[in-house]
């Protein structure tokens, strides 16, 4: 990759297709859900029959637009909609539904990471809204099925300008959009089952030269990694061509995950092949001041500002930060949880191994955890407050997981109370001590190692209750005293 990056910039631009999770399709009532019976969610409209007309799913068109907003895009309170035309078996009307010359968002801005600490924004040159088409499957015997399910399922698709200089960038770009959507509710983000997809644009260009060279378009790529994957595949081939002297076809290409290899599906048309033309079925959409400063006020706290938030307000290290607010609900537990104790980092340290541990393995959303904000930031207070050790507090927390109950209810049926008074401790220390003498002797000798002994059996006769710093300043303590015997 060096020997290129001396000679070559790397351009990338991404096309990026969100799934909109809306109930119901862009232009007709049929259920938008996935997984259903093959060809079972359809009917004349989506269908494109002679004779039916469309009709805009508002919430669509809501969801674009709030996409449009969190990229601080330019909100077109006009646009239209175009028919894409062109023959596929997959899209039985002949052409897709989509916005051309006048998308309903244009201009918006996404921070992003380079890599080693560095930020830079990138360009979206817009986000339009479209309807998606049916699905060919080819692994069933010697035939192709086709499903036309998804004919009409509603679609963001957000373009980039070509401002990223390498796949790492590329790859994070992909990742914030994922989040943001995931954060609006306007998109599962699920890569594997197609509801987020990414289509890579790739070109090198000789450093110092203005004119960008001529770019292919990767498809197929199911994850992150593979996107990554991808373009670096495809950087080294261009690379290794341009270097023998020869030029780059502008075609498209699949990825295959399983040879990690790109093969070329079609020379790519260029926009004039699809003939595109105002869609005269669908009048303009408009959009009025009212509705677009209603949909402002539905826009949550979003990812970059709650990182913010939580690095300044809750000073949390950067690293917390990051992993508390990938998704919104853990972001919003953690802030609830913070309403009713100080003790933040406390929190943090809970939240990222316990509790996501739990959910990990349990395969649950934090809306399906047993343990409320409240409840948790009982559980805080108390560790905080010396009434139970960490080692305990384990405890408590698997007893409320179980339970549901509140943990100073927990402590106090199961009588787990951390043991701070020496009045209670020396006693124990003391006949430990007078049972051992040996043990002692040895300690009194330097064999340090069983200092340790002794912690543990006024711990195990306390079954664990008895503070441990305080355990181990008597033990010093009496020590001392047999010393000067
Ligand atoms: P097309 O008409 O081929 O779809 P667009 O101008 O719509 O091309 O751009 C599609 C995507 O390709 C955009 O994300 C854009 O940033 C990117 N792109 C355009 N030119 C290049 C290039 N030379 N190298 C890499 N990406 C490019
Ligand atoms: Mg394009
Ligand atoms: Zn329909």
């Amino acid at each position: 990759m060096t020997g290129i990056l001396t000679k070559y910039d790397v351009v990338i631009g991404l096309e990026v297709h969100a799934q909109l999770s809306t109930n119901t399709k862009i232009f007709c009532g049929c259920s938008a859900a996935s997984g259903s019976e093959p060809n079972s969610n359809i009917c004349p409209v989506c269908l494109g029959h002679p004779g039916t007309l469309p009709v805009l799913n508002k919430k669509a068109l809501e969801y674009a637009v709030l996409m449009g907003i969190a990229t601080q895009s330019t909100i077109n309170q006009y646009s239209t909609f175009a028919r894409k035309n062109y023959f596929y078996p997959d899209l039985p009307k002949g052409y897709q539904i989509s916005q051309f010359d006048l998308p309903v968002c244009e201009n918006g801005f996404l921070e992003i990471s380079s890599g080693h600490g560095e930020t830079k924004t990138v360009r979206i040159k817009r986000i339009h809204l479209e309807e998606d088409a049916g699905k060919s499957i080819h692994d069933r015997g010697n035939s192709t099925l086709i499903d036309v399910n998804r004919c009409g399922v509603p679609l963001i698709e957000i373009v980039t300008e070509p401002d990223f200089s390498s796949a790492f960038e590329a790859t994070d770009y992909l990742m914030k959009i994922r989040q943001i959507v995931r954060y609006l509710g306007i998109c599962d983000g699920n890569m594997e089952e197609g509801s987020l997809r990414c289509d890579a644009n790739v070109s090198l260009k000789i450093k110092g030269e203005e004119r960008l060279g001529t770019k292919t378009e990767l498809k197929n790529m199911n994850s992150f990694k593979n996107v990554e994957k991808a373009i670096n595949y495809e950087i080294e081939r261009q690379f290794e061509i341009l270097e023998e002297g020869g030029s780059i076809s502008q075609q498209t290409l699949l990825w295959n995950p399983d040879k990690n290899e790109a093969y070329p599906m079609r020379s790519k048309e260029d926009s004039h092949d699809y003939r595109y033309f105002p869609d005269p079925d669908l009048i303009p959409v408009t959009i009025s001041n009212e509705m677009l400063s209603e949909i402002r006020s539905m826009l949550p706290e979003l990812p970059g500002a709650k990182i913010k938030k939580f690095t300044e307000i809750y000073l949390l290290p950067e690293y917390d930060s990051s992993v508390l607010t990938q998704e919104r609900e853990i972001a919003e537990f953690f802030e609830e949880v913070c309403k009713q104790t100080l003790a933040f980092k406390e929190v943090s340290n809970w939240m990222m191994t316990e509790v996501l541990k739990i959910l990990n393995e349990k395969k649950i959303t934090i809306s399906e955890f047993n343990i409320t904000p409240q409840n948790f930031a009982g559980l805080i207070n108390e560790i905080k407050s010396g009434s139970i050790s960490g080692k305990i507090a384990k405890d408590v927390f698997a007893d409320m997981l179980e339970t549901g109950k509140d943990a100073a209810s927990i402590i106090d049926s199961k009588n787990l109370k951390q043991i701070s008074d020496p009045a209670l401790i020396e006693p124990v220390v003391k006949s430990l001590f007078d049972a051992n003498k040996q043990k002692v002797n040895e300690l009194l000798e330097g064999k340090e190692k069983i200092f340790g002994f002794f912690v543990g059996q006024v711990m195990k006769s306390t079954s664990g209750k008895a503070n441990p710093a305080l355990v181990n300043e008597l033990i010093k303590k009496e020590l001392e005293n047999r010393k000067n015997e």
